[in-house]
């Protein structure tokens, strides 16, 4: 099995940031939520937070939420469908190639080309673990603020006994009223 540079081939690599948007209804950029008057999904673009709009499934009138980031719904689609893509390009590789056939000229066009490619894989690649370090940070931030609610939960539930003990008919009479 054999390959030549000029054989158009999909990239195996395809920029996720593509992979993400081809074919979803929902884009990165757009407020999901639902009508508070009949619960219908609604979908506006981020530049609409704060507006008020005429929904689109009963006709009264409802105020678009800030943007938090892209949505659930978003972020599934997006997910399952990076998912499906690193699975093919990963059952693509290890490719062959000959370029036997191929002039000297080509060649080093071809190598410039991958070598442009590369650093552009480089640079997207730093910005992601960027991304994934804050995420990591943030991630490591919120279950510190988890526990320390539970923290202040558990406090609070040993405090509500105690005063439900000492507010219990069977509880030993009130301070003072027995021998020291
Ligand atoms: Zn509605």
């Amino acid at each position: 099995m054999s390959e030549s540079v000029s054989r158009k081939t999909p990239n195996p690599l395809e920029n996720p940031e593509q992979v993400e948007r081809e074919g979803l209804e929902i884009t990165e950029r757009d407020i999901v939520f639902d009508c508070p008057h009949c619960h219908g999904e609604l979908v506006v673009d981020l530049e609409g937070a704060g507006l008020s709009l005429t929904c689109v499934h009963c006709g009264q009138t409802v105020t678009v939420p800030e943007y938090h980031g892209p949505s659930l719904h978003f972020l599934e689609a997006a997910t399952s469908k990076l998912t499906e893509a690193l699975r093919n390009a990963r059952k693509g590789s290890p490719r062959k190639f000959d370029f036997s056939n191929r002039s000297a000229a080509e060649l080093v066009t071809r190598r410039a080309d991958l070598e442009r490619q590369s650093q552009e894989i480089q640079a997207q690649s730093a910005e992601i673990r960027g991304q994934v370090n804050h995420a990591l940070i943030q991630l490591h931030r919120y279950q510190l603020k988890l526990d320390m609610l539970n923290e202040s939960q558990a406090e609070l539930e040993t405090e509500l006994k105690a005063i439900a003990e000492r507010l219990s008919p069977e509880a030993p009479q009130v301070r003072g009223e027995r021998p020291t």
